[in-house]
C-alpha cells in the first residue's frame, strides 16, 4: 500500500492563523521514520477531475485568484498561488490513494478530508472535496462503480452531502457532534448526530451499530474513510470527549469491518485541532499505523516504531442496531 504526503506544498498562512499546518510535516516525519519505502508524492488533481464536483468556475477563480473576498473569508485561508497547487494536490492524493486502495487493498492520504468544500464555494479550511473528487474519478475511469464514505471528522461534511445529493451511487454515513460547525446540516445518506461531551463507550457502540447498515445499504467498490482527528476529548473545536485509545479502537472497527467485506480503503486525515499539536499527530500517526498493520505488514502483529500498537477488534461481534 502507497501513502502520499502534500505537507511540502505548504500553504502561506500569517502569523497566529489558527490552521494547524505544522502537524503535516510532523505527520510525515513519523510516518517517514516506519516506512519511507511507501511514501509518495501525489500528482495534482487536474481541473477535469475537480470538475466532477465543482462548478468548473469556481475551479477557475480558485486556480486565477479572482475569488471575491467574502468567498476566501468563507474559507479561511488568503490566496496564493502556493494555496492553489496545495489544494490541487491534497485532492490528487486521496484520488492517489484510491488507486492505491483499488490495488493494494489500502492506501492512504495524510493531509485531505476536506468535506466542506461544495460545488460551488468552499469553507473552513476546505477548497475542493477531496473525497467527492476521488469518488468521482473511479467512477469516471471505471475503477468502481459504488462509493461510499466514512466521514468520521467531528464536523459534519455539508459540502459532500450538498455535492452528493441524492446520487445513489456515492453513500456517506456520517457521524459528527450535534452541536458543531456547521451549524446549518445538510443531509447525507446516512447522519448520526451525537450530544456534547459524547465518550469511547457510546460513540463505539453508534458506530457498531451503523456501519455495518452503511456497508450492506451501499456495496461499495471502494471505501474513503474520513478519520478526523477532533473527536478527541483535547480538541478546541470538537466537544466530544473520545480518548486515544477509543480513536485508535474506532480505526481499528472501521478498517476490519471494510476489510471483512472485502472492501478497499483509501484513509484521509481530516480535521484535528487538539490545543498541543502532538496530540493531533499522535491520533493521526496511530490511523497511518493501524492501516500499515493491516496494509502492508501481512503476517506481522505490528510495525516496529509504530506505538502504541492499536487494538484489532473483532467486526463479526456486531451489535444489531436497536
Ligand atoms: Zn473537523
Amino acid at each position: 500500500m502507497l501513502i502520499f504526503a502534500t505537507d511540502h506544498f505548504v500553504l502561506p498562512l500569517p502569523p497566529g492563523h489558527r490552521f494547524p499546518m505544522a502537524k503535516y510535516a510532523r505527520l510525515r516525519e513519523r510516518v517517514a521514520a516506519v516506512a519511507p519505502e511507501r511514501m509518495r508524492e501525489p500528482p495534482p488533481a487536474t481541473d477535469e477531475e475537480l470538475a466532477r464536483a465543482h462548478d468548473p468556475a469556481y475551479v477557475r477563480a480558485v486556480a486565477d485568484g479572482t475569488l471575491d473576498e467574502r468567498a476566501m473569508r468563507r474559507i479561511g485561508f488568503p490566496w496564493s498561488p502556493a494555496m492553489v497547487e496545495r489544494s490541487r494536490r491534497s485532492a490528487g492524493a486521496t484520488i492517489a490513494a484510491c488507486r492505491s486502495a483499488l490495488e493494494f487493498g489500502f492506501g492512504v492520504n495524510l493531509a485531505g478530508g476536506t468535506h466542506h468544500a461544495h460545488r460551488d464555494f468552499g469553507e473552513g479550511f476546505c477548497v475542493f472535496n477531496d473525497a467527492v473528487v476521488a469518488a468521482r474519478a473511479m467512477q469516471a475511469e471505471g475503477l468502481a462503480e459504488r462509493v461510499l464514505i466514512v466521514d468520521l471528522d467531528v464536523h459534519q461534511g455539508d459540502g459532500t452531502a450538498a455535492i452528493v445529493g441524492d446520487d445513489p451511487s456515492i453513500h456517506t454515513l456520517s457521524i459528527h457532534g450535534r452541536n458543531n460547525f456547521p451549524f446549518r446540516k445538510r443531509s447525507s445518506r446516512q447522519d448520526v448526530e451525537l450530544e456534547d461531551g459524547t465518550g469511547d463507550e457510546t460513540y463505539l457502540a453508534t458506530l457498531r451499530a451503523v456501519l455495518p447498515l452503511a456497508l450492506s445499504a451501499s456495496r461499495p467498490d471502494v471505501a474513503i474513510y474520513l478519520a478526523g482527528a477532533d473527536p478527541f476529548v483535547g480538541d478546541r473545536l470538537g466537544r466530544l470527549t473520545l480518548t486515544k485509545a477509543g480513536l485508535a479502537s474506532r480505526d481499528a472497527y472501521v478498517l476490519d469491518s471494510l476489510r471483512a467485506a472485502d472492501v478497499p480503503v483509501a484513509v484521509a486525515m481530516a480535521g484535528g485541532y487538539a490545543e498541543d499539536i502532538e496530540d493531533v499527530v499522535d491520533i493521526h500517526f496511530a490511523t497511518v499505523c493501524a492501516t500499515l498493520d493491516r496494509g502492508a505488514m501481512k503476517g506481522r502483529a505490528s510495525l516496529p516504531g509504530c506505538s502504541p500498537t492499536t487494538p484489532s477488534s473483532s467486526p463479526t461481534r456486531v451489535r444489531s442496531p436497536g
